[in-house]
């Protein structure tokens, strides 16, 4: 099972961090020992001191396939979760100064929150999802899948350009703007069209 990620996927976002706005999809992916469910806590690594949440859509991927073709591309996906990408910014900062990968900022242990899946069916639009982070209670990331640079359909076909999509794989798809530090203590929760899917308390 592969866990892919997508970088600076809403303009809002990539503005926040001073970031270019991408021509691609920037992509990295996390190990399966990075997940984590069933609501089960956060705890604050001891390598960093700048913990942020990017709260995010992730797609389930249903359907094995390479160099899928545009038309064929929303066949490959069939459910929706929310994750958390929680990323140690202060690694990836250095990191990103020396122009060296992002790994340990964002693939260590526990750096990704997953709630359980939502079928596509069940939402009133799956090309718009509305989603939300809220922190102890507040909302402090609210996100629109229609602002994705780089929509589902997309990502699909360039991802399997490179690597076999395989049943069972998740995309992790962007955050939009409001990302920022959590500390121990923090509770967070992602919601999906007004739905509480996630609880994550950072420990
Ligand atoms: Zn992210």
């Amino acid at each position: 099972m592969k866990i892919f990620c997508i970088g600076r996927n809403y303009i809002d976002h990539a503005k926040e961090l001073n970031n270019p706005v991408p021509s691609a999809p920037i992509i990295f992916m996390k190990p399966p020992t990075a997940l984590v469910v069933n609501d089960k806590p956060f705890f604050y690594p001891d390598f960093t001191q700048d913990i942020h949440h990017e709260g995010e859509i992730v797609l389930r991927v249903c359907k094995n396939g390479r160099s899928v073709e545009p038309q064929f591309a929303s066949r490959y996906y069939d459910a929706v979760a929310f994750g958390i990408d929680f990323t140690a910014r202060d690694l990836q900062a250095k990191l990103k100064e020396k122009g060296h990968p992002w790994e340990i900022a964002k693939g260590f242990d526990r750096s990704a929150p997953l709630s359980k899946w939502m079928p596509l069916a069940d939402l009133p639009n799956p090309q718009d999802i509305h989603f939300q982070l809220k922190k102890n209670g507040e909302v402090v990331q609210d996100g629109h899948t229609r602002d994705l640079i780089f929509p589902f359909d997309t990502l699909i076909v360039h991802l399997s350009r490179y690597f076999t999509l395989q049943r069972g794989d998740m995309i992790f798809t962007g955050t939009p703007a409001g990302v920022g530090p959590v500390q121990i203590g923090d509770v967070l929760e992602g919601w999906i069209e007004g739905k509480h899917l996630l609880t994550c308390a950072v420990k």
